[in-house]
């Protein structure tokens, strides 16, 4: 049975990074993705920048908690598939370094980083994230500590044989490729170095051969279409929705990936054969996030 029915993609649809928040549109959200379309979601943990920050390691094994028991509620509600990608955020250790100094505050990320690995050793989560290293500028003191700390991640993760998620500022193809310098120092391979928030210029030559989700916003989908065939790595897509009240639909809304999907299939079919569409969007929903994962998607 084809995957394209006259025209319409009908197969698997995955959001490969969302976050969902009990306090706020929750199942509801997840109702409008599922209603749209939606089949499998990687949901992200989810730091309380406003309510406090987890200052130990039982802080963080509360926070990681509450996200694995949203995951099980997603998951006895709807009939999706739906991995955890868990994690310190780089930002929370950005803001700590103010309150616990540089080195508390990078023994506690990293501590962190050791909880969500074992979380993902015991099958409970998938994927380790999101990491990486603030998006705003810095003092020159912590970029070096971030990226330092990001070495020591990436290898703490190609130890355990564990997919990332990373967070990272936006500099084009210059941040690709430090990214690629550092997992590949670390030995991480780069199938499984997973640029978060990417930009949807898929090539080999913007990547730098690691993989992304692509932030399906408007002109994504002309964007795909131009660079895809020149991809030497895998891609996903991803809202990154918030389920923040003080940003109510950012950073896209829930209904994105199926309403991009039908239009990113309706142009490919323009140019390709149905067979080759089927294929390429089976690898985007299917075949890349359920080996990467090990999850059925
Ligand atoms: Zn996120």
């Amino acid at each position: 049975m084809s995957a394209i029915v006259d025209g319409r993609w009908k197969g698997p649809v995955v959001d490969q990074h969302i976050h969902l928040d009990r306090s706020n549109r929750y199942f509801a959200a997840v109702d409008e993705f599922v209603l749209c379309g939606g089949t499998g979601m990687m949901l992200v943990h989810k730091p309380r920048f406003g309510a406090g920050l987890p200052d130990d390691k039982a802080g963080y094994r509360a926070a990681y908690a509450e996200t694995l028991e949203m995951a099980e509620e997603v998951r006895a509600k709807f009939a999706i598939t739906v991995g955890v990608v868990l994690g310190p955020h780089p930002v929370a250790w950005e803001h700590q370094i103010a309150d616990l100094g540089m080195k508390r505050a990078t023994e506690l990320h990293l501590e962190a980083v050791d909880l969500a690995l074992e979380h993902i050793d015991a099958g409970d989560a998938q994927c380790l994230g999101e990491v990486g290293r603030p998006h705003y500028p810095v003092a020159e003191e912590t970029w070096a500590a971030a990226n330092e700390m990001l070495a020591e991640i990436m290898g703490l993760a190609a130890g355990a044989h564990a997919p990332i998620q990373l967070h990272v500022e936006d500099n084009g193809s210059q941040t690709y490729s430090e990214l690629a310098q550092i997992a590949a120092s670390a030995g991480l391979p780069l199938s499984k170095t997973i640029r978060h928030y990417a930009p949807a210029d898929v090539s080999a030559d913007f990547t730098h051969g690691l993989a992304c989700t692509v932030s399906v916003g408007r002109g994504s989908v002309e964007a795909l279409l131009a660079s895809h065939s020149h991809a030497s790595s895998p891609w996903g897509m991803e809202t990154d929705y918030l389920d923040d009240p003080r940003r109510p639909g950012a950073v896209l809304g829930p209904k994105t990936i199926p309403k991009r999907t039908d239009e990113l299939c309706a142009v490919l079919l323009a140019e390709h054969e149905q067979e080759e569409v089927e294929g390429l969007l089976m690898n985007v929903h299917s075949h890349w996030p359920s080996e990467l994962y090990g999850l059925e998607f």
